[in-house]
């Protein structure tokens, strides 16, 4: 019996673990990949405050974790089945556990273009991790797709290998944040295709090329590449709470601001939260926060998780 559970390790989960630890409560943190999380598919991070000159995600992670082990938060390699909300019980491939309070800080997945040749070319030539894959693709010729921060970032990244980054965007402009937008037209190696989709992506062992399609004419086109990397938002990793807690149409968890979830001394963080911004800042920032309500919950007996809708 452990007073928190927290599901996941990624920022939030281990800013949960930072304050639960802290306030003396006996945590367990489960997670199924590694510690640090998603943020690890991106190289630096240029936006958490205090580090001017950006901090390697790698760098920032590990520090996270080293703060966290320091307050004998115990660390699981184990993915969460099934949770019981009534019961405060989580099952593993490996075993159940119980506590007294859950802390769902589970993060997302990169979402899948869902066209011809996507799943069969996976790790041959198609990534969803550019800093993961990127170095394979010296002097070849890349497209990214989408249209956010992440592509903007990735793309970045990737001319430091490759010899052109073509970015394919749906839309006429992209959505990254201006200071991005800047740097991608600032870089000489970067092309945009602007209002296109890709429909296809060919190749018999490895990626050779994608098909395109011009929105604005309708016209289909093949463009040769030797990689592709797919930067198209992230779907919530909530499939084993459905019919368990209130998720909106896209699996996300419904919270309010103290971060408590639809049923009592269930708390959620971060990206798998419906929520309008989602960074490792404000993944810390909820963090935070569904500690202390978590906290309260256990050690005051303050009540939460009205039904939300
Ligand atoms: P995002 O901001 O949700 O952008 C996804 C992009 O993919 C959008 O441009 C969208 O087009 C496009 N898209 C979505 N579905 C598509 C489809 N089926 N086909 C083609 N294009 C599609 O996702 P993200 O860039 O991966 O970032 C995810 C979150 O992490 C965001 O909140 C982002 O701000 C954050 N993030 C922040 C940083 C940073 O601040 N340093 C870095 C990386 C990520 P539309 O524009 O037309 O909708």
């Amino acid at each position: 019996m452990h007073d928190v559970i927290i599901i996941g390790a990624g920022p939030a989960g281990l800013t949960a673990g930072l304050y639960t630890g802290r306030a003396r409560l006996a945590t367990l943190m489960l997670e199924k990949m590694v510690t640090g999380g998603r943020i690890l598919m991106s190289e630096t991070i240029e936006n958490y405050p205090g580090f001017p000159a950006g901090v390697s995600t790698q760098e920032l992670m590990r520090r996270m974790e080293e703060q966290v082990k320091e307050l004998q938060v115990e660390i699981k390699s184990e993915e969460v089945l099934e949770i019981d909300c009534a019961q405060k019980s989580v099952k593993t491939e490996e075993g159940a556990y119980k506590a007294k309070a859950i802390i769902i800080a589970a993060g997302s997945r990169p979402r899948k273009l869902g066209v011809p040749g996507e799943e069969q070319l996976t790790g041959r030539g198609l990534s969803y991790c550019a800093t993961c894959d990127g170095p394979l693709y010296k002097g070849k010729n890349v497209v990214v797709v989408g249209g956010g921060n992440a592509v903007a970032e990735e793309a970045i990244y990737l001319t430091r290998f490759a010899a052109r980054v073509d970015i394919v965007h749906r839309r006429d402009e992209l959505r990254a944040s201006a200071i991005l937008q800047e740097q991608l037209k600032a870089n000489k190696k970067i092309n945009f295709i602007l209002s296109h989709v890709v429909t296809q992506i060919s190749g018999s062992k490895k990626v050779e090329s994608i098909k395109i399609k011009d929105l604005r004419s309708q016209e289909e086109r093949d463009l040769a590449c030797d990689g592709v990397f797919i930067y198209i938002g992230y779907d919530p990793e909530t499939d084993f709470l459905k019919n368990k807690l209130h998720l909106d149409d896209s699996g996300f968890i419904i919270t309010g601001e103290d971060m408590a979830a639809s049923e009592e001394g269930i708390f959620a963080c971060g990206d798998c939260r419906k929520k309008s911004l989602r960074q490792v800042i404000t993944a810390c920032g909820d963090g935070a926060i569904a500690a202390e309500s978590a906290y309260k919950y256990i050690s005051k007996g303050t009540t939460y998780g009205a039904k939300r809708t």
